[in-house]
């Protein structure tokens, strides 16, 4: 089998190779490759040293990315390739990085080290295909499988537990019984892993495309990150229009939504709050009262805590928040929720209501049709420039002061007319709004 390398990638091997060294595009590239995606960058891993890539390259721009690691960056027609030394890392003995990194002469050295068998193969369009340990067999048989001893691996770098959940997700592959089973039992390891890290790993795993087999089959490694879901694993939601325990549904609704991260983190942590909410009623039905408003505030401490930048916690916690409103193609309701939570969190949140109702019941199906429906309304509203906020009042603090209200009250009377207006009570116009102010005196 053959793989297309670009021109430039080309040309680094070519260079390379008449210098008297190896040279072969290699990990994720290769997979790609096979699996008929685009590759994102080309790496490449080399016989040299990193003083024999400079060398080879002392025409073009090199960038010493990470020499101390055997990296260098070469740009060739203005893209960066890294070329990387053929490694054998060394000991592991803090779970996170090796002791030393030694260089090789021998390819296999350097595949041996890598953490799938998926993302250890070489390709060189000479030599062809490198695959030492059966990795386009498990491409083929869409496998997630350790290079080597998983146990052992994961003892290396406890992240590769991660990665392997990330890749279950991301390919739809299955991750194979010894891999899995060496999951289970290794994961408490992650907690030497920085968080950084493992959210990074979390976050590729949420955007996947087969999310919810991996929420579901790895729940404890799951638990181990964010502990709050432990409740949710199995709850029972004593409510007609759910089929599923609360942990299922938020792993199909991250699953039923659009790859958006605030999106699918808000449907992971959408019922965070149900268990400390639950309430039956006399006819034994499930209720959950608050149970947004308590997620909002859990999320955020809990994407806090996984160092996700403050932007994203706080839109992730607002889409929470407001995740449990009854979808209703009504002009009042749609401009309600626009003034709500603001134009720019008014979509991401219909996405959320949708992947919701998604993994419930099939007759909440409907629902999503009636979200389309607000979605396009919406978009009506705001096209109109219909007024959603206090901005658009077609008067301002100076006319309330005018009028002689004055501190914090000309906010509470801005307020009240916005409220009036979008409840049809009033008209936005400036003398209509100048006549109801008056009655805030
Ligand atoms: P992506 O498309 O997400 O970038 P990738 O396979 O290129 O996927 P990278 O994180 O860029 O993943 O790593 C490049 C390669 O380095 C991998 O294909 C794998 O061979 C190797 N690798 C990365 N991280 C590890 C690790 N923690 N342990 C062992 N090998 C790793
Ligand atoms: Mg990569």
């Amino acid at each position: 089998m053959n793989i297309d390398i670009p021109r430039n990638v080309c040309q680094v091997i070519k260079k390379l190779e008449s210098q008297g060294f190896e040279a072969y595009i290699v990990g994720g590239c290769v997979r790609d490759s096979f699996l008929g995606k685009t590759p994102k960058d080309y790496d490449i891993t080399t016989s040299a040293s990193p003083e024999e890539v400079k060398k080879c390259f002392d025409d073009c721009a090199v960038i010493e990315t990470g020499i101390k690691h055997g990296t260098v960056t070469v740009v060739s027609e203005g893209e960066n390739i890294e070329v990387t030394t053929f490694r054998i890392d060394g000991e592991y003995n803090d779970g996170r990085h090796p002791e030393t990194v030694k260089f090789s002469k021998n390819l296999l050295d350097d595949l041996s080290r890598r953490d799938l068998t998926i993302n250890a193969m070489a390709y060189n369009p000479r030599v062809g295909l490198i695959d030492n340990f059966g990795g386009q067999s498990d491409l083929f048989s869409r496998r997630i499988v350790c290079v080597g001893d998983p146990a052992v691996r994961f003892k290396e770098d406890a992240l590769r537990i991660m990665r392997a959940m990330r890749f279950s997700s991301e390919l739809g592959f299955e991750i194979e019984e010894n891999t899995a089973e060496a999951v289970h039992k290794m994961k408490e390891l992650l907690s030497n892993v920085s968080m950084e890290r493992v959210s990074d790993e979390l976050s590729k795993l949420l955007m996947g495309e087969s999310p919810r087999n991996v929420l579901t089959g790895y729940s404890d490694v799951i638990s181990l990150i964010i502990p709050e879901i432990k409740s949710c694993i199995g709850f029972d939601q004593c409510n007609r229009y759910h089929i599923y325990d609360v942990w299922t549904h938020s792993a199909y609704a991250v699953e039923h939504s659009v790859p958006e991260l605030e999106i699918r983190l808000a449907l992971l942590l959408h019922d965070i709050g149900k268990p400390n909410c639950f309430k039956l009623d006399d006819e034994g039905n499930g209720h959950f009262f608050g149970h947004e408003k308590l997620g909002a505030e859990m999320s955020e401490k809990i994407l806090k805590r996984l160092r996700f930048p403050n932007d994203v916690v706080e839109r992730t916690a607002k889409l929470i928040k407001y995740h449990y409103v009854t979808p209703v193609n009504d002009q009042k309701v749609v401009r309600r929720l626009l003034a709500a939570v603001g134009e720019e969190d008014l979509f991401p949140l219909l996405e959320v209501m949708k992947g919701d109702n998604r993994a419930k019941h099939s007759s909440c199906l409907e629902r999503v049709r009636v979200l389309e429906a607000m979605g396009e309304r919406a978009r009506e509203i705001i096209e109109q420039g219909m007024c959603i906020k206090i901005a658009d009042l077609k008067v301002s603090g100076n006319d309330m002061i005018e009028l002689g209200f004055s501190g914090a009250k000309i906010g509470e009377v801005l307020k009240s007319l916005l409220d009036a207006v979008l409840d049809d009570k009033t008209n936005n116009t400036y003398d209509e709004l100048m006549e109801y102010a008056k009655k805030f005196f």
